[in-house]
């Protein structure tokens, strides 16, 4: 039977092109044991890379993108997944090389997948998706490095989006005092509802700064990279630790290392995409004990399949406004 898909091909000149078309179970790649029907994916910022071909994340053509998706198991060989059974799929070059989930089917690994909570609904699983889960992996580490929620402001950047809110409601809802920074001043509404204490123009770190500058943050949360993180750093109290999850300003990393010699900062870098399934599943776990879903509803924003392709310039350019979670059914 025919679903519909995102299918991605390259045009003769190497550009992208993206359509909401038909395809069947014959085109999913071979490589995979569970086939899975996908209720909810979700778009993050490296579907709107995929889908607009404005960086080279997909590696295989044609290719169905979205890096990740919830739904149930249609069919599985694999011994720990029968059909029936939710769950929820993050990475692992999902919708980068192999087919992905902006699709209402696809075929998946069985070790990839991860036991969707008991009460979590796919839609909520990907109106926190792959930005979520990160968000976590980032606060969590923060945890594991001894930031307590007395030690300071936490600064969260790119704040207004997916990885950014997420930080922010669940920092706050962990008793930290967050300073949210971002270029949407119009958004400090929002923020402040998210529970960010303060709200900061990201102007102020998105330039070239000093080395080492006044020390103001116990911890930061970053998912924008190039000056702000390097000013970040510059900025973080001594013994701070400072996490690194995100290119959205720049990939570049124009640092020195004096806020580490000199203030023994740490930084941490936090990777979703080939974590090992304990961390996925713990992180998923407190995701959905410790997520006030109230400001989940307020961060999400629900779009179909074809509206997917619409955005993903949008996400890109910033204009999106905290998670756009896609509806794989319209
Ligand atoms: P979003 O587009 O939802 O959020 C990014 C935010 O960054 C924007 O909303 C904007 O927030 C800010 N921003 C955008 N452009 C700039 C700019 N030029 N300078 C400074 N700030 C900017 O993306 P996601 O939250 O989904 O992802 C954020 C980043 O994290 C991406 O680079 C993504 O690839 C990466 N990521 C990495 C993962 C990993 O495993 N390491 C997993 C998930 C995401 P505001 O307007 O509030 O400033």
């Amino acid at each position: 039977m025919p679903f519909a898909a995102i299918l991605l091909t390259k045009n003769d000149d190497g550009s992208t092109a993206a359509r909401l078309t038909q395809i069947d179970a014959t085109q999913l790649p071979g490589a995979g044991d569970v086939t899975v029907r996908i209720d909810y994916s979700s778009l993050n910022y490296k579907d709107g890379l995929a889908i607009t071909g404005r960086a080279p994340v997909v590696r295989n053509w044609p290719m169905v993108p979205g890096i990740d998706g919830a739904g149930e198991v249609i069919a599985s060989s694999h011994p720990d997944w029968q059909a029936g059974d939710a769950f929820i799929l993050n990475g692992w070059g999902v919708g980068e090389s192999h087919m992905g989930c902006l699709a209402q089917q696809a075929r998946l690994k069985g070790d990839w997948l991860v036991r969707r909570p008991v009460g979590m609904s796919a839609r909520t699983a990907m109106a926190i998706g792959t930005a979520g889960y990160t968000a976590m992996l980032s606060a969590l580490a923060l945890q594991a490095q001894g930031v307590a929620p007395d030690a300071g402001e936490v600064l969260v950047t790119g704040a207004s989006g997916g990885v950014g809110s997420i930080a922010v409601a669940i920092l706050s809802g962990w008793g930290y005092r967050v300073v949210a920074s971002t270029g949407k001043l119009d958004q400090a509404d929002y923020l402040h509802g998210l529970g960010a204490s303060e709200v900061i123009d990201r102007a102020a770190l998105s330039a070239p700064g000093k080395p080492i500058q006044k020390e103001r943050w116990a911890a930061v949360v970053d998912s924008v990279g190039s000056h702000t993180l390097v000013n970040a750093l510059a900025q973080t109290r001594y013994g701070g630790t400072v996490t690194a999850c995100g290119l959205a300003q720049g990939m570049d990393f124009p640092a020195s290392v004096a806020p580490f010699i000199l203030r023994g900062v740490r930084l941490i870098g936090i990777d979703s995409v080939m974590a090992p399934h304990a961390t996925r599943v713990a992180a998923w776990q407190r995701l959905a004990s410790d997520l006030d879903m109230q400001k989940l509803a307020r961060i999400t924003q629900e779009i179909s399949l074809a509206e997917a392709i619409a955005a993903a310039p949008d996400i890109l350019a910033g204009k999106v406004r905290g998670r756009l979670v896609v509806d794989c059914n319209r």
